[in-house]
């Protein structure tokens, strides 16, 4: 199979059919998966979650958290790491959000075309473009496509994009190459089969439902 598209359908089918299809359900509110993604740089999930609940602690409200000091931000953070970095990005975008809209929420990128959103929302400091797509999809449930380290390993190894092509433009390359109502599902069980099967360092061919789709499993 050499069309990347129909490889990439194929390999979404089984995909669900190994992992199951993922029903779409917001996981946080688009200001808190903001401030959730900004806390998710440079570390784990684990820390990422603790991280966050310890800032949902300390401040009642995002208000509290806007105008709160940096140094107390960081207080709350710091076992993300990058604590007085994350502190600041997570004010500035609090700030920017109240200034620009009159409120803190996020709700009115619904209203705009996933590009106008991306675009607004890769404006702001520390946010790239798998930030923009995580709030644009998890939280907002519009069809962008977010390239983690998995999704983007996975993808190549199995050739749906060139081996070369860069995480910045895998999210294009994926987004036009699959429908928009499999973006969710796929990008989970893309990263659950790079997480259990497809590991950076030992993928586990031997054990792979996908191999005879795969580029990396033929030239080995
Ligand atoms: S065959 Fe190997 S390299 Fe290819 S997707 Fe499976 S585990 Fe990854």
């Amino acid at each position: 199979m050499t069309d990347p598209r129909s490889k990439a359908l194929e390999v979404h089918r089984r995909l669900v059919e190994q992992y199951g299809e993922r029903p779409w359900r917001p996981r946080l509110d688009p200001v808190a998966e903001l401030v959730s993604t900004i806390l998710s740089q440079n570390t784990n999930d684990r820390l990422r979650d603790q991280a966050f609940e310890r800032l949902r602690e300390r401040f009642p409200t995002w208000e509290a958290v806007r105008d709160a000091p940096v140094e107390a931000i960081f207080q709350a953070i710091q076992v993300a790491g990058l604590g007085r970095q994350k502190a600041r990005r997570i004010k500035e975008a609090l700030q920017r959000i109240s200034r620009e809209r009159g409120t803190l929420e996020l709700d009115f990128l619904r209203q705009m075309s996933v590009e106008e959103a991306r675009r607004w929302l890769t404006s702001f400091n520390g946010i790239g473009p798998k930030t923009a797509a995580i709030i644009l999809l998890f939280a907002l449930g519009m069809p962008a496509f977010p390239v983690d380290t998995h999704v983007h390993r996975v993808s190549k190894r199995l050739g749906l994009i060139p081996p070369k092509a860069s995480r910045e433009k895998a999210h294009g390359l994926l987004e036009e190459m699959m429908p928009p109502e499999t973006y969710y599902t796929f990008h989970l069980n893309l990263i659950r089969h790079g997480r259990e099967v497809c590991q950076a360092r030992r993928p586990r061919c031997e054990r792979c439902f996908l191999k005879d789709l795969c580029d990396f499993y033929a030239s080995r």
